[in-house]
Parts: C-alpha cells; sequence; structure tokens
C-alpha cells in the first residue's frame, strides 16, 4: 500500500485508496479527482493520514520508507513542472499543507514558497524576470516557516514589516521594492537566528522534512483538539499532508488569487460567489489582511464597490473559472468551495470541497438541486445536516421592532443575537459559562479564539470578508457573524471599543443581524421562524422516507404546541415532576413529602389532584388524540426539600407544625446520593398514595377530553423499575385507580401501562418485565449514568477530558454509548419483544434528538424517538437518514 501518492502531470490516479479521503485527506482526494477530470491542478503528490499516525505513535519519526516514497513523488513534481528542487538557477517552489478527512478551516498549518534560500531566491528572480516578486516570496516563506515550522511569534515578523513601512512612509505592502524586500528579508533571518540561536535553514530538503513534521504535528495542537471535540472528529483520523507545485498569484497584474462559491453559502442562491485579489498569495484572502474584491459584476454592483470585479478586470479567466465551476457541480453534484489562483493569466486549480453552507443555503440547495435534476429526494434528505437546521428553529429579529443602528459590516452568518461585548475568546468562554449570553467583538479571528466563538451567541468582527476565518467558522457553527466592520475600533488595553460614533465598553449589550450585516444598539426583540417554503418541502421528504415515528419531551401545553408545530406525533415523555415545581404548588408537595401519617398526606394530595388533572387535560386538548406517555413522579423526594428559613416558614404556617419540628423531618430525608436513593418506582413503592392520585389525575382527565373522534389514550409510565415485582404493583395500582375512575365518571378510555427501561437490571430482565408492560421507553440518561457508573450531574468536570483523550469519542450523556450501553437497549428490545411481540418501544433521553444515537435505535428497530420540542425536526430529518 502506498504512503505516497502523486498527481497531476502524467500520474495515475486510478488506485481508488487515492479517492479515498480517510486516506488522502479531503484536499488530497479532490485534488486526484480534479486532476483526474483534466481540471487545471499543479502537480504534487500526498502523503498518506496513515502516516500521521505512524509518525506521531512513532516518537515522531519517518520510516525510510517513506523517505523514499516522498523523493520519487518529488521527482514527478521536477519533471512535470521542469524545474529541480534547490536548483539555484531556477528552482521548484513547492506549498506544504495539511488535508484531513474533513476540512477544518484555519485549524491546521500551511508553508508556502518552500524551497527558497538565500540562493533558489536569486535563481527564482532572475528566472522570473521579477527581483521583486523573488524577494517577497523568501520574505513570506520565512514568515511562514518562522511561525508554522520553528514555533516563532507571527508578531515578530508583522513588527519588522511595519517598521519597514512606516521608515520608508508606505502605506500598503506592495510599496515595498525589491531592495526593501532583500533588507526585510535580513531583518527576518536576523530574528529567526536571535529567536532560535541558529540560522534560517538553507537546506531545501531540512525545510520539506521540516514542514511535513509541522503539518503532522498540527494534528495535536491545541486548537485542533478544541475543533475535534466540538466536530466530533476522531483523534485517529490523522492529517494528510500535500505537497504541490507554487504557482504564484502574486506575478503582477495578471496575477490573482482566490476563493469562490459555485453557489452562494449564505443564502443558497445559484450564483456564483466569491472573493479574489490581484497580484496576491492564497493566504492574503482568507487571512482579511486586504479586503478583497467581488468575483462577479453583479455581486460587485449590487455591493456598491467600486474596485473592479474578476468578470470585469480578467473577463478570459474569469471565463475559464466558471467552466471550471459548472463542471465541478456536475462531477460532485454538489455546492463547491474553490481555492484558485491566476499565474499570469492561466487559471489554476488548488483546491474544491463540498462547501460549508449556513442551515437555510444547505436547505435551499437541496431542494432547489432535486428540482434542477441533479440530485434525487433521497440525496437532498442526506445532503443536511440535522443539527444545522438549529439554527432556522429559533428567533429571528422583529422586523417591526425598533432598532438603534450603530453600524453596518458584511453579513457574513446569517440569525440573530444579542448579547454582552466580550473582547476576547477566553472572557466570552468565562462569561457564557455565568450563563450570560455574548457577543465576541475582535479585530479579526484566528483559530486560537474557536472556543470563544463557541461560546459567544454572535461574534463580530472589524476585518476580514465573507470567507474570513470568522465568516468561516461562524457559519459552520450556525453563530451569526457580522464580519469586515470597519466602523468598529477596539482599544483591549482599556477594555473599550467604539462602534461609529458610538463609545462602548466591554460588557454593553449589542445586537447583531449576521443576516443584514447590521450592529445595533442593545437587545432588539426577536420573532418565531418561520418553517414554510424549503424547509417545509425537505421535512415532508424526510416524513415519506422514514420508518421510526418521533414524539417529543413535553410538559406544558405551550412545549407541546411548539413540539406539534415542529411535526412532532405524540408525547414520549411528560416528566409529571416539572408541573409540581411550579411555585403555588410547591407548598402542597412539600407538605405531601413532610407529611407524618397518611392523612395529613392525602390532605396535601387532595390539594394537588385539581392541579394535576387540569394540566393533563390541557395536555390531551393540546395534543388532541395523538399517544401521551405521561411519567408518574420520578425524581428524588430530596430535590424537593425546602432549604431556606423562609421555605421552613411559610410550611410551618401552612402544616401547623413547628420550624424545627419539619427541619428535623427535612434532616431525615435527606439523601447522600439521591440519584441511586429514593425516586422513582421507589416512591411509588413506598407512597402509593402520590401515584394513585397522578393516576385519578390522569384518567379523570382522560376522560374529561376524550372524544370519538380524539380519543385520548394515555400511556401510563413507570420510572426506574428495576424489577417485574415492582411494575406488578405499580401496574396493578394503576389499574385499580382507573377503574374507580371509570366507575366515577361513568365513562371509559383505553389506556397502556408501561415502564422506562434505564436501569442495567431492567435491561437485562425485560424478558420478565415485559410481561407486566405494554410499552418501554428507554431513559438513556439514567441508563447511561448506571451503566458507566457516572453520574450525569457531575459528570462536566471530568468528561471533557475523557472526550479529548479519545476515551470516548463523543461526551456519551449526549450521543448515546453505542457500544456499551447500546448493547443494554439492544438486549432488552429484543428480549422486551421475545415476550411480548406487539410491545412499543421507544427512547426518551436526551439521545432522542442526536442524530447518531437516532441512527442506533433506527439499527435496532425502535418505534419511536422523542426529542425536546425544538429538536423535533433535527429528529425527524435524521430518523430519515438513518431509514435510508
Ligand atoms: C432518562 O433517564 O433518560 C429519562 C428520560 O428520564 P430523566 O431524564 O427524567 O431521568
Ligand atoms: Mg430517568
Amino acid at each position: 500500500m502506498n504512503t505516497v501518492y502523486t498527481f497531476g502531470g502524467n500520474a495515475p490516479h486510478d488506485d481508488p485508496r487515492q479517492k479515498d479521503k480517510t486516506v488522502t485527506g479531503g484536499k488530497g482526494a479532490n485534488l486526484a479527482d480534479m486532476a483526474s477530470i483534466g481540471l487545471p491542478v499543479p502537480p504534487g503528490f500526498t502523503i498518506t493520514t496513515e502516516e500521521c499516525t505512524r509518525y506521531l505513535t512513532h516518537g515522531e519519526s519517518f520510516s525510510d520508507e517513506l523517505r523514499a516514497a516522498v523523493a520519487q513523488a518529488l521527482g514527478h513534481v521536477e519533471q512535470t513542472v521542469g524545474k529541480r528542487f534547490g536548483d539555484a538557477a531556477d528552482p521548484l517552489l513547492v506549498s506544504v499543507r495539511s488535508g484531513a478527512r474533513v476540512s477544518m478551516p484555519g485549524m491546521m498549518d500551511t508553508v508556502l514558497n518552500l524551497g527558497l534560500n538565500d540562493e533558489t531566491v536569486q535563481g527564482l528572480a532572475s528566472a522570473s524576470g521579477d527581483e521583486r516578486f523573488a524577494w517577497d516570496s523568501y520574505r513570506r516563506f520565512i514568515q511562514m516557516y518562522g511561525d508554522v515550522v520553528l514555533g516563532l511569534d507571527h508578531g515578530l515578523f508583522e513588527e519588522a514589516l511595519e517598521i519597514a513601512k512606516e521608515d520608508r512612509g508606505y502605506f500598503a505592502d506592495t510599496e515595498l521594492s525589491a531592495g526593501d524586500l532583500k533588507e526585510l528579508v535580513g531583518e527576518y533571518k536576523t530574528i529567526v537566528a536571535a529567536e532560535r540561536g541558529e540560522p534560517f535553514p538553507q537546506d531545501v530538503n531540512e525545510q520539506l522534512w521540516g514542514a511535513i513534521a509541522a503539518v503532522f504535528d498540527s494534528w495535536d495542537s491545541e486548537r485542533a483538539k478544541v475543533y475535534r471535540r466540538l466536530n466530533a472528529i476522531s483523534a485517529e483520523w490523522g492529517t494528510a499532508v500535500n505537497v504541490q507545485a507554487m504557482v504564484f498569484g502574486n506575478m503582477g497584474d495578471s496575477s490573482a488569487t482566490g476563493v469562490a462559491f459555485t453557489r452562494d453559502p449564505s443564502t443558497g442562491e445559484r450564483a456564483y460567489y466569491g472573493e479574489w485579489l490581484i497580484n496576491a498569495q492564497g493566504e492574503d484572502v482568507v487571512a482579511g489582511i486586504r479586503t478583497p474584491q467581488y468575483l462577479t459584476k453583479a455581486a460587485r454592483e449590487n455591493a456598491g464597490a467600486e474596485k473592479p470585479s474578476m468578470e470585469e478586470a480578467m473577463p478570459e479567466a474569469y471565463a475559464q473559472l466558471a467552466r471550471v465551476f459548472d463542471l465541478l457541480e456536475d462531477h460532485y453534484k454538489d455546492m463547491q468551495d474553490i481555492e484558485f489562483t491566476v499565474q499570469q493569466g492561466t487559471l489554476w486549480m488548488l483546491q474544491t470541497r463540498s462547501g460549508k453552507r449556513t442551515a437555510k443555503a444547505a436547505l435551499k440547495m437541496a431542494v432547489d438541486m432535486v428540482g434542477e435534476g441533479l440530485i434525487n429526494e433521497q440525496t437532498a434528505i442526506l445532503r443536511v445536516d440535522p443539527m444545522a437546521l438549529d439554527q432556522l428553529l429559533h428567533p429571528t429579529l422583529n422586523p417591526d421592532a425598533p432598532r438603534e443602528e450603530l453600524g453596518t459590516g458584511l453579513p457574513a452568518s446569517p440569525g440573530a443575537a444579542s448579547g454582552k461585548i466580550v473582547l476576547d475568546a477566553d472572557t466570552a468562554e468565562l462569561w457564557s459559562n455565568r450563563e450570560e449570553d455574548v457577543i465576541l467583538v475582535r479585530v479579526e479571528t484566528s483559530p486560537e479564539d474557536i472556543h470563544g466563538m463557541h461560546a459567544a451567541r454572535g461574534i463580530l468582527t472589524a476585518r476580514g470578508g465573507m470567507t474570513s476565518h470568522a465568516a468561516v467558522v461562524a457559519r459552520g457553527m450556525g453563530r451569526p457573524c457580522v464580519s469586515g466592520a470597519s466602523g468598529v475600533s477596539i482599544d483591549l488595553a482599556s477594555r473599550r471599543l467604539r462602534i461609529g460614533a458610538r463609545e462602548l465598553k466591554e460588557g454593553d449589550v449589542i445586537t447583531l443581524d449576521g443576516a443584514t450585516g447590521q450592529i445595533m444598539a442593545g437587545r432588539v426583540p426577536t420573532i418565531e421562524p418561520e418553517l414554510a417554503g424549503d424547509f417545509g418541502v425537505l421535512m415532508e421528504w424526510a416524513d415519506k422516507h422514514r420508518r421510526m415515528g418521533v414524539r417529543t419531551n413535553a410538559e406544558t401545553p405551550a412545549d407541546c404546541k411548539t413540539a406539534r408545530g415542529f411535526g412532532a406525533e405524540g408525547i414520549g415523555l411528560c416528566r409529571t415532576e416539572h408541573m409540581f415545581f411550579d411555585a403555588s404548588r410547591i407548598s402542597a408537595v412539600r407538605a405531601m413529602i413532610l407529611a407524618e401519617d397518611e392523612t395529613a398526606r392525602q390532605s396535601a394530595l387532595d390539594r394537588l389532584l385539581p392541579e394535576q388533572r387540569s394540566d393533563f387535560a390541557d395536555i390531551f386538548r393540546t395534543m388532541a388524540g395523538l399517544p401521551c406517555t405521561i411519567r408518574l413522579l420520578d425524581p428524588p423526594l430530596h430535590e424537593f426539600l425546602p432549604t431556606r428559613d423562609e421555605e421552613f416558614a411559610e410550611l410551618s404556617d401552612s402544616l401547623g407544625l413547628g420550624v424545627d419540628h419539619l427541619k428535623r423531618r427535612a434532616n431525615e430525608l435527606h439523601e447522600f446520593n439521591p440519584m441511586l436513593g429514593h425516586r422513582g418506582c421507589r416512591l411509588g413503592i413506598t407512597f402509593p398514595e402520590i401515584y394513585a392520585m397522578q393516576a385519578r389525575a390522569i384518567f379523570e382527565a382522560a376522560c374529561e377530553v376524550s372524544t370519538s373522534d380524539e380519543p385520548v389514550v394515555p400511556e401510563v409510565m413507570i420510572p426506574l423499575v428495576a424489577t417485574q415485582k415492582e411494575l406488578a404493583i405499580l401496574r396493578a395500582l394503576v389499574d385499580r385507580v382507573a377503574e374507580e375512575v371509570f366507575a366515577d365518571t361513568g365513562s371509559r378510555v383505553d389506556y397502556l401501562v408501561g415502564t422506562m427501561i434505564e436501569l442495567p437490571r431492567a435491561a437485562l430482565m425485560a424478558g420478565e418485565i415485559a410481561e407486566e408492560a405494554r410499552f418501554f421507553s428507554f431513559g438513556t440518561n439514567d441508563l447511561t449514568q448506571t451503566a458507566l457508573g457516572v453520574s450525569r450531574d457531575d459528570a462536566a468536570r471530568f468528561l471533557g477530558a475523557y472526550v479529548d483523550k479519545g476515551i470516548y469519542a463523543r461526551d456519551p450523556f449526549v450521543s448515546l454509548d453505542v457500544d456499551g450501553v447500546g448493547q443494554l437497549v439492544e438486549l432488552a428490545a429484543e428480549r422486551g419483544r421475545a415476550t411480548r411481540g406487539d410491545i412499543k418501544l421507544g427512547i426518551c433521553g436526551e439521545h432522542g434528538g442526536d442524530p447518531e444515537s437516532i441512527a442506533f435505535c433506527e439499527k435496532v428497530g425502535l418505534d419511536y424517538v422523542s426529542a425536546s420540542p425544538y429538536r423535533v425536526p433535527i429528529a425527524r430529518l435524521a430518523a430519515a437518514q438513518a431509514a435510508l
């Protein structure tokens, strides 16, 4: 098996491993693909991801085999280009870039212009006939290599560059002459020597291997780790390295470089979209140092920009590019995100990949492409990341609300966000951990800011275009972002900033509209989203293709209504205790718990009964005949105990018992480990009158609301069952109360009694338990807690480290531990079905709204998943994807 694959020129591209992203990474696989369909790709080679893993696990060393393969591949590049690496007369220069299986924008490292040294720079100058270009390339190389490979602070180089310009009274980099740049190179080399204690490496092979090692090492950089954790990328995948002949966008005014999308990544509109710069190298566009120009004439006119678009300034190269766009969309059947360079009028493709897009754009493109006949419904369903829908399900700014505009920037990632201004990523994380909404405001963002971008509600930058780091990352994360807002100036020292004419300080509240680029003072009110249009169409397709039902976890009529609006087909979990925490009821609940005898308890329960009944009646009405699973009281009594003196005083008044007495009683009920204590069905076993009251409320409400058109069929669910006996006792109790209510009211409803499977013993004994249960609902929150022996309330302290170290690929409370907990689910489903063929099986733990866990539920053949209201559309789409 090859460790290195060549592409471009006359390289063969027929080994399927070369186009397998898991082997050659996204960039490597697509470069080979583009070369094989005849697009202009500079020749190069890809070192496989397997070599990255080998390097990182073998003490960061390279094998002889790899060294030989690289030498041979370099030969291919030399031959194709007709130049030699390190040739003092006319040197081959290469770029060295990372390329993981999935794109991780800005997370890992790139070195350009590699192969320059004090000799080859002269050769480049004479061969290109452009001395300035040669010296500019060399100074860029030292700067990048110094930063990426030698680990020097790139600020040192920036400072030297700024001083060089200032000393000469220049404004732009382009004003520096060949002589100026030559001097600057000298200064850069002095910086390297001073910082490193050794000179800048002149041996081109040493440069190459240094860069390869740096790319491999960058896989384990802190920022890459954070990105991996946020995006569920496995540490084991590794990155490939792409070494490619350089082409130059900075060889004068017939050269250019740019990034482009074949459709608008923000709106999904079918229009070429991109940015480019004349006489520049790739990183100038993405780094947001120079403000780029528009690609098309229409976009330029639309924005009222003056500098010509590429369509106007370089019509021939633009026409060539447009042809390539069409070829690529036709080949990949998807919107492509492209990097290109024009070297003295000739177009070169440096990269293509399926472009990141907002949820809105993803929907529009998927639906449009079905209309265009490019893809079918199934592919459209698979195209949209269910989690991305989240962006569309949340409120947008109320267009009628007054707003005080402070300034505008580019509409880089849509959505509305309000929050307190924070000026750095660490503060963003800190404040957001305190449950504050924050807006991260930066001059520009860098990959080191990723944790702060994640913590923030929205992102505002003073510099950078639509394809800047901030914009790309924000779109991927679904955070509203306004970028390139030139009216923003920040003074980090005083933690103050100015937006337009307004002086603000860190902590002041602003609102961003990422769809228009507006920045507003204070908090602007929002409205609920519109779920029609493309969203509706895709959801309809999803419903057609899914097998599992989708229900919701809800306990208020408002939540039920939201969930129905999102397409919920019933309630999978109504946690009745949430009704108990209501301020007006808590004292009756406490009276019930602290009661010393049955009479006192009954009198408290009598106060709760009508309240519960009306809760259930409201829910049944809202759900209009759809199935409703209602779970009887579950949490430890401990959670309801009063803690504050006023609470004791109030109870003392209402119960006529002394405060000391009540405190003693509360102390008796205190538990050391309440999650494994007096909770769930154990409450029903020890205080049957509590469950009897709840059952009565359910059946009375059902009898009241049920009609022949919309019959109410309550599903009464018993939590935390471990044994068949517990369920048998409680089922008998529910049956008895049902019959009493039917006799009292003279009407009758169908109902089911079932249980949660949320303890390992229950999963193992599911065969027996099913004799008493008409349905199982997997409570995977508790099942995860009890199977892993990890407290769901305390896990946050250490699970992050577990995920970082790859012990669990994802937080097992977010995404089901399919290997372990999954076995319990699978086994319980099998055993339950063996006893009762028509047993209804669902899941109501948080995992019911997680796409990967939903895929597992489909595999095990569950009948439905239940998710919180805002997750319902996500679950519908994920269930369809799982079924395809
Ligand atoms: C569960 O344990 O998965 C569940 C849904 O119940 P709760 O989260 O209320 O314990
Ligand atoms: Mg539970």
